[in-house]
């Protein structure tokens, strides 16, 4: 499963992050609620734990934020023992499952294979913004009846754009998050991605624009 991790408790962030890898999940660890949401409406996990107590932004508003945006992936809080009256709260805001920290590690492990085995019906499997939808699946890019395949850093750079919607995401975010902090990509290799983009979007005969602002990034535009 491909899940995704949002704790500020960096040591208990990386320690959750390093069990599941341990059980052959693919794991992404964020350190705060932007992010978090961020990574959570790419709609690409099948499961999210979700701490509550989170800088920028809660968890209970991530999740409802998520909900908002119609990503349905599956969500299990952790919150803090003295955290308890929350339990409510979260399960309002769209929260699947609900854990009181400390707990036992298998026992989260339990409840994450079984909020996993739900995501057949329940993962967002497109993405729109305006006329042009993005099969998670297949990469896929279609408007109306024309559609082409992306390659995947293509579908990467896309999915992160549609994610943001008219939101600027700078150069400096899409290497980080398509080729990693670690790479030696430069703004020229994201330049050269947005430019196939373009054509791409333009060859299934879509009104949506990739915009430059100079400096700053790029946004879609309808
Ligand atoms: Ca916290």
């Amino acid at each position: 499963m491909n899940v995704l991790i949002v704790e500020d408790e960096t040591r208990l962030a990386d320690a959750l992050g390093q069990i599941l890898k341990e059980e052959k999940h693919q794991v992404t660890v964020v350190y705060d609620g932007r992010d978090g949401l961020e990574y959570g409406l790419t709609g690409s996990f099948d499961v999210i734990i979700l701490d509550v107590m989170l800088p920028y932004m809660d968890g209970f508003e991530v999740v409802r934020r998520l909900r908002s945006h119609h990503v349905k992936t599956p969500v299990l809080m952790l919150t803090a023992k003295d955290q308890l009256i929350n339990k409510i709260e979260g399960l309002d805001s769209g929260a699947d499952d609900y854990m009181t920290k400390p707990f036992e590690m298998q026992e989260l492990l339990a409840r994450v294979r079984a909020l996993g085995r739900r995501t057949g019906d329940v993962t967002m499997d497109t993405m729109q913004y305006g006329d042009l939808e993005l099969n998670m699946e297949t990469m896929e890019l279609s408007c109306g009846a024309k559609s082409l395949s992306l390659s995947q850093k293509e579908f990467l750079v896309l999915k992160i754009l549609m994610a943001h919607k008219e939101t600027i995401v700078s150069k400096e975010e899409l290497i980080n998050k398509v080729w990693g902090p670690d790479s030696d990509a430069e703004g020229n290799n994201v330049e050269a991605y947005i430019s196939f983009l373009r054509k791409k979007i333009a060859f299934v005969g879509s009104k949506v624009q990739i915009t430059m602002v100079r400096r700053v990034g790029y946004h879609l535009e309808e």
